[in-house]
């Protein structure tokens, strides 16, 4: 069985000590490390197991297994070394464009199944996957599985799909998982079950295929379905469910066009992908930025999507904005702007269709244009739009709602460490209405912020922002100066020019800024400078090697459509006092907002256990977030019909 000469027979007994939670343990943690790292992220616990993952519907889900060795069926001769049928080698010349059809089918079919009976094994002193299809260790397989069957070019794109497939990919992640999880240690080969669903997989194939240019929003559904494989698997009903989800309902563009104060007109794209209305009226933001397009709304769409579903909030997901830049407008150029936005937009939202709000470069003053306008158009003053001044409308502690929410989720996840904010040091990126905020409560609470940054750069104060510094700071960005004249008046302070908070020594990370701000060296600077968790405040900012990185380094990490979830809860809030005409003291909306905090980090964390995915786990935050999420959106989707 051993390609490599290793004399291993497959099947052979192992000694696995299971703790019985599921959860594979990382005894490497331990070292030599401080108070806060004394935290065992990953549960204490020193069980070595995989969690490895059965999928496809109706098979039982299971952690680990042996092998049936090279007696399984799935592995005769016929299957892996090509060897086909008699009656397909017998096909006369005039039959052979159907066998290539059949040839290229079997190899399809089956690779679907390729690591179905992968094992980890130490090879060269290290553990690493063995593909039983290919019958190589390592990365890109070099033969191909399937013998000479098939013309050399047939083999060669075949092994290219092979190597390239989510499969491979899928088998590649558990390696590394093996060796994170100290499989070093074994002297045997472990064989397990592990695979990406078909479905899956197939599920994300379809997406790429639609529209192979939306890098995030591709980016965003990876990262859904790759959660969502155990769900999946259990409740094949959600297979379709999904399909629909992941497809908006309604996408919207229109044209915005608009006068300067020297009479000079211009024109921008306006958007609104009004993504799932299962669970009641669309709400989501507007964004104002230059990086706008369909792709980023599209993600920012189903982002919101479950980001309300994992509140307990009625409210649909949907995203919206402009490529339309803000920097360097004046109020009336403000005002024209959103005025001819709402022009085309009013056609499409009302209070029990779509409720819009703030995002990037849309607070109160353009709320405030927007909600003008639509109230001239309509002659309606509805609880249409959220994020408004509390004066005429809005909600107390809105700006502040999510800034605040991220620190209350933030210590929800450190309060299940035993351990508290106190004294910790954070970094923030962003200067915007997330970062300021979630900056004034890690003050509030004690612990140690010391960056912010925006587009041009970041400032450092290693001696940690208070509440005087960040009066000084907010003052700098409302006259939208430079970050780096604080350090005029606090010369311990560093400004870098164009630079990422992220190599700055630190227990904690919040990325506040933007989408894929963080990317693989921004990790690796992190998991240097000693970080031990990430709380994510701006939507998806960590790219997808980011979270390999954090995910390899025991990195727990919270994901933005739980932790920053805390605006919308408070939207929310605001939509019931408009239309009731009343309003809440800011101290009755905080206790509110402590609370759903709280409910949807719990909520977290119940959904990832049900699938098998305990605490300990550096992802179950991410999976449980988005397992939730959908499973409240799904089941709404499957009684509401095919629609
Ligand atoms: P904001 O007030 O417009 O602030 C955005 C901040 O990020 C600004 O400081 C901006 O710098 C900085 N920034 C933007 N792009 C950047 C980049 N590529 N690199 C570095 N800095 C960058 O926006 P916000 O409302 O705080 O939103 C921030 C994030 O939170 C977004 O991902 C948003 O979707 C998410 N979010 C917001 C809410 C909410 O209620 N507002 C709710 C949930 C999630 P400049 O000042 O130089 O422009």
């Amino acid at each position: 069985m051993d390609a490599n000469g290793e004399g291993r027979g497959p099947g052979e007994d192992l000694d696995v000590v299971d703790h019985g939670d599921g959860d594979a343990s990382h005894a490497n943690l331990r070292g030599d490390m401080n108070d806060f790292q004394e935290i065992d992220l990953l549960g204490q616990s020193r069980k070595l197991v995989l969690a490895v993952r059965e999928m496809g519907a109706g098979v039982e889900e299971i952690d680990l297994e042996m092998g049936p060795g090279e007696d399984d069926p799935n592995f005769g001769p016929g299957n892996s070394e090509g060897n086909e049928p008699q009656g397909l080698l017998e096909l006369t010349p005039k039959q052979q464009p159907r066998k290539k059809k059949k040839v290229v089918k079997k190899w399809r079919d089956e690779w679907a199944e390729t690591y179905k009976w992968a094992y980890v094994a130490v090879h060269e002193n290290t553990p690493r996957i063995f593909c039983s299809i290919c019958k190589e260790y390592g990365r890109k397989h070099r033969r191909n599985p399937y013998g000479n069957e098939g013309s050399r070019n047939m083999q060669m794109s075949a092994l290219e799909e092979h190597n390239n497939s989510l499969l491979h990919k899928e088998a590649l992640r558990l390696q590394m998982a093996s060796k994170d999880k100290g499989l070093g240690l074994i002297d045997r080969p472990l064989y397990i079950k592990a695979l990406m669903s078909k479905s899956a997989e197939s599920i994300l194939e379809a997406v790429i295929k639609r529209d192979p240019h939306e890098g995030e929003f591709i980016q965003a559904v990876s990262e859904v379905v790759h959660s969502l494989e155990a769900v999946l698997s259990k409740n094949p009903q959600f297979v379709h469910v999904l399909e629909r989800l992941l497809e908006p309902e309604r996408v919207i563009m229109f044209r915005v066009p608009w006068v300067d104060d020297k009479g000079e007109m211009h024109v921008n794209r306006g958007f609104r992908v009004q993504f799932n209305q299962a669970l009641g009226p669309y709400k989501g933001g507007l964004r104002f930025h230059p990086g706008v397009n369909l792709s980023v709304m599209k993600f920012l769409g189903l982002e919101q999507t479950l980001k309300n579903g994992v509140t307990s909030l009625n409210l649909g997901g949907a995203m919206g904005g402009s490529d339309f830049e803000p920097k360097g407008k004046s109020d009336n150029e403000m005002m024209r702007f959103c005025q001819s936005f709402m022009e085309e937009l009013y056609r499409h939202i009302g209070p029990n269709q779509d409720t819009p709000c703030g995002d990037i470069g849309v607070g109160t003053r353009e709320i405030g244009y927007l909600f003008g306008q639509y109230r001239r158009l309509t002659s309606q003053y509805e609880s249409l739009l959220t994020c408004k001044s509390p004066p005429w409308g809005g909600s107390q502690l809105r700006p502040e709602a999510t800034g605040y929410g991220l620190v209350y989720f933030a210590k929800e996840v450190l309060a299940d460490l035993d351990k508290d904010l106190k004294g910790l040091r954070c970094v923030v990126s962003g200067s915007g209405k997330v970062a300021m905020y979630a900056l004034e409560k890690l003050i509030a609470f004690g612990a140690i912020p010391v960056s912010i940054s925006d587009s041009r750069g970041c400032i450092i104060d290693e001696d940690g922002f208070d509440f005087a510094k960040l009066s000084h700071l907010r003052d700098i960005k409302n006259h939208r100066k430079s970050l780096r004249e604080y350090t005029k008046t606090h010369s311990r302070a560093k400004y870098i020019d164009d630079g990422k908070p992220w190599g700055v020594k630190c227990d904690m990370a919040f990325p506040c800024a933007s989408q894929n701000e963080l990317n693989h060296s921004d990790a690796m600077a992190l998991v240097n400078a000693g970080c031990k968790i990430v709380v994510e405040g701006a939507n998806m900012p960590c790219t997808t090697d980011a979270l390999e990185v954090f995910r390899k380094s025991k990195i727990v990490y919270a994901p933005g459509k739980a932790a920053n979830a805390g605006g919308v809860v408070i939207s929310g809030l605001e939509m019931v006092q408009h239309s009731g005409r009343i309003q809440w003291s800011a101290d009755e909306i905080d206790s509110k907002l402590q609370e759903v905090m709280k409910e949807i980090y719990l909520k977290c964390k119940k959904a990832a256990n049900e699938f098998g995915i305990g605490l300990g786990s550096p992802e179950s935050l991410v999976h449980g977030a988005n397992i939730a999420a959908f499973l409240r959106v799904a089941r709404a989707m499957l009684e509401q019909g095919c629609v």
